[in-house]
């Protein structure tokens, strides 16, 4: 079977492919297609084409589709559940839990209009009004990551859309039957053809829209080197660009924290979806005297975590994506103690699978300099840092080179309160390891985490894919008018 792009309201398939595996078994599931540079330009086209009517639909219409959408999606969330798990590994249930906040995201959207209100100035001058109103850009692509084949395009195409967009999504080439089923609910639900498109590939997909003079502007979420040169690149053809990077997650745990809630919340964040997040906790700082007793409630825990296919309802932990990944994350496990550090629980390949599963790993005694410190590993390893003072934890922290999430751990409101002040870091959860915002807030790291201005979905998703525009309006009284050259002034 290979998996097609979704151009003009149909599926098209490409003659260039690559594998999609699955995970839970090792075995190949399918191919997908790969555009060409022919093939992104026609869908551009296609886009652009329905871009120039949809912007003329009421606002009313799109709300309506938008709700309508919503249902259809709550309705489905199931099938697109078990595409996902298909595909990527994660449970069911986690993958539930995606789409459940994907629909947040479309809930948020249904409610835009009163954000491209626009404001009103009468009598800025003699008989002058000003207003500003905000206008859609025309085509605007996503390009999006394996690790939230629904979610993260729900991050963006609701608000692009309803702002007037068309949109353009190119998903991963490792998890994309999720994209196909999101284009026929958008479908169903009455959306134009073309306003949405899905184009599935790779790198040369993703090149030529960012160089596509009728694209307008980009937003990508995936990892910071590919996230940086999408931005340079962008941005050095004019283009707005939105890129969201990796992270590298820390969890300060302060001595007075209640180290059993602690202990659950860095095992639930650090492993769930095989810590294939990129608001996973992968560092967990411990301060003075929490380490012992938090590291002892961590191993206890990481014994108790079913590891199995996610289809199985049992499972707790999926695979990785692919078996290179899985490798590559073993790695850092097998040489963290030739860096110094201390191996405290060593994530296993069971011999009886032929998936791509790696159970989870603690390490001890990791420091700054390390690999597995420095890189993001993204995967099911959590690495300890054990530091003395509240200092020493928050300088660790804003030294590191990411800053997408944080958590404090404690029961000591000022202290929360000053780290709140203190940290470098775009997300920040106080007792919550996973600090997402709600949809009406907006997503988004500092550092190298992101690089562009505007944050991702709610209100900064708005501005992102809308432009202002300010009019200036006169309507004299013609019994007042008379040639003046001078400059025109307000007072
Ligand atoms: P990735 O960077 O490999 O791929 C992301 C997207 O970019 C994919 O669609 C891919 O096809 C495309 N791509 C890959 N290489 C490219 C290139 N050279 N030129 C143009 N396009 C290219 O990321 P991934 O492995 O799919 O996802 C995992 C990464 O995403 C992690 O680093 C994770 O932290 C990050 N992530 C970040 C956020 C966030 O909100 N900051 C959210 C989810 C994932």
């Amino acid at each position: 079977m290979t998996i097609p792009h979704w151009i003009e309201g149909k599926p098209v398939p490409s003659a260039r492919t690559a594998t999609v595996w699955n995970p839970a078994t090792g075995a190949a599931a399918a191919q997908v297609s790969l555009a060409s540079v022919e093939e992104t330009d026609a869908a551009v086209a296609s886009a652009a084409k329905a871009a120039k009517s949809w912007r003329t639909s009421p606002l009313s219409r799109r709300a309506e589709i938008l709700f309508q959408f919503r249902a259809l999606l709550a309705a489905n969330r199931q099938r697109l559940a078990e595409a996902i798990t298909r595909e990527h590994g994660k449970t069911i249930a986690d993958a539930l839990g995606e789409v459940a906040r994907g629909l947040e995201n479309v809930e948020f959207a249904c409610g835009a209009p009163a954000l491209l209100k626009g404001g009103f100035s009468e009598q800025a001058s003699n008989g002058v009004d000003v207003y500003q109103i905000r206008q859609p850009l025309g085509v605007v692509a996503g390009i999006t990551p394996f690790n939230f084949p629904a979610m993260v395009p729900l991050w963006m195409f609701p608000n692009a859309i309803m702002c007037g967009n068309a949109f353009i999504l190119k998903p991963s080439e490792k998890d994309p039957s999720a994209s196909l089923i999101l284009a026929e609910l958008l479908q169903q639900a009455g959306l134009p053809d073309g306003v949405f498109t899905v184009l599935q590939g790779d790198h040369t997909a993703a090149n030529r829209l960012i160089e596509h003079p009728d694209v307008r502007a980009i937003s990508f979420v995936g990892s910071t080197p590919v996230a940086k040169a999408i931005y340079e690149a962008g941005t050095k053809l004019g283009k707005r660009v939105q890129a969201l990077g990796g992270a590298k997650n820390h969890m300060i745990v302060l001595p007075d924290a209640d180290i059993a809630m602690a202990a659950d919340a860095a095992v639930s964040a650090a492993y769930g979806s095989a810590g294939e997040r990129c608001m996973a906790i992968s560092v967990l700082v411990a301060v003075g005297s929490a380490a012992e007793p938090v590291i002892a409630a961590i191993k206890d825990r990481i014994a108790k975590i079913k590891l199995g296919p996610g289809n199985d309802p049992q499972s707790e932990m999926g695979p990785l994506i692919t078996r290179e990944h899985r490798d590559r994350v073993a790695s850092y496990v097998t040489n963290a103690t030739n860096e110094g550090a201390t191996v405290v629980v060593q994530g296993e390949q069971p011999q009886d699978q032929q998936g791509f599963f790696l159970g989870a790993s603690l390490l001890d005694n990791v420091k700054p300099g390390m690999k597995c410190y420095n890189d993001e590993i993204f995967g099911p390893v959590l690495s300890v840092v054990r530091v003395a003072t509240y200092a020493e934890a928050i300088d660790l922290v804003n030294n590191n080179a990411y800053g997408n999430g944080v958590a404090i751990f404690t029961r000591d409101g000022g202290a929360a309160r000053q780290f709140q002040f203190d940290v470098d870091a775009g997300m920040v959860g106080i007792n919550v390891p996973i600090p997402v915002p709600v949809s009406y807030y907006s997503f988004g790291g500092w550092k190298a985490s992101l690089f562009g201005d505007l944050h991702m979905y709610g209100p900064e998703g708005i501005q992102f894919y809308t432009r202002a525009k300010v009019v200036t309006s006169r309507w004299p009284d013609p019994a007042t008018s008379k040639v003046d050259l001078g400059f025109p002034q307000n007072r």
